[in-house]
């Protein structure tokens, strides 16, 4: 039997598995799980604690319903619904979550920002068909390591039992000097997305973390369209 002594706390390990689950224990001790915003211990995976939990600023729309953000979407491009989880708030917890997964690693932050949208969204009869995410730039995709709308959309694909598919927008990009020879007589929006793969008779829902401008959110609706009998619905984490 092996003796184990972890800063004076003494065990007897005799056999491996028990190693594998003392570990994550030891970690969970040395390095607890904090509430995102005011730093207090938590359990599990969970981002907020229950006291900051109430103070997410939920939009609390229903996805079949008219609101701000398919608003702003008919604008740019035919939508048949448009659901926006939070309002993005530069000093307040939004900010924070969406943040974490984008910047801190916290990759495991799309699921349960998954369970808190599946909660949330009812499709009535209206289920969309595909869930579809916006790629990155592959340089960002290089420094982050993750797409932080994976995980995210692979949680909901399960939840709401429809497929999804990672790979059917492409991001274009030129060449830095046909990109600049380019530039003056080509639109920002012109271009940036192609489809791998044609898609026809289908309810896609588009989803991305924040819609700001909508001009990434248009460009990728605009490529579905073009393809032809198909129709498109948004889901963003947070509206800016
Ligand atoms: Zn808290």
């Amino acid at each position: 039997m092996q003796r184990y002594s972890f800063f004076g706390l003494r065990m007897d390990v005799s056999h491996s598995a028990e190693i594998i689950i003392f570990i994550p224990m030891l970690l969970d001790l040395l390095f607890p799980n904090r509430c995102l915003h005011c730093n207090r211990i938590i359990q599990g995976d969970q981002l907020v604690c229950e006291l900051c939990f109430v103070q997410i600023h939920f939009t609390h729309w229903n996805f079949l319903d008219d609101n701000e953000l398919k608003q702003k979407c008919t604008l740019l491009f035919p939508v048949q619904h448009a659901f926006a989880l939070m309002h993005f708030e530069e000093e307040g917890l939004s900010r924070k979550i969406i943040h974490a997964l984008k910047y801190s690693g916290r990759e495991k932050a799309g699921l349960v920002i998954a369970d808190w949208t599946a909660d949330r969204v009812d499709f009535g009869t209206k289920k969309p068909d595909l869930l579809v995410t916006v790629p990155l730039h592959p340089k960002k995709l290089r420094k982050r390591g993750y797409n932080q709308l994976h995980r995210f959309t692979e949680k909901l694909s399960e939840q709401w039992q429809i497929p999804f598919d990672h790979e059917l927008i492409r991001r274009n990009y030129n060449r830095k000097a046909q990109a600049l020879q380019d530039k003056s007589h080509r639109k920002q929006t012109d271009n940036l997305f192609s489809l791998t793969k044609p898609v026809q008779h289908r309810h896609i829902l588009i989803i991305d973390d924040v819609f700001t401008t909508g001009n990434t959110m248009s460009a990728v609706a605009w490529e579905i369209l073009k393809s032809g009998k198909t129709s498109v619905s948004v889901l963003v984490m947070a509206l800016d």
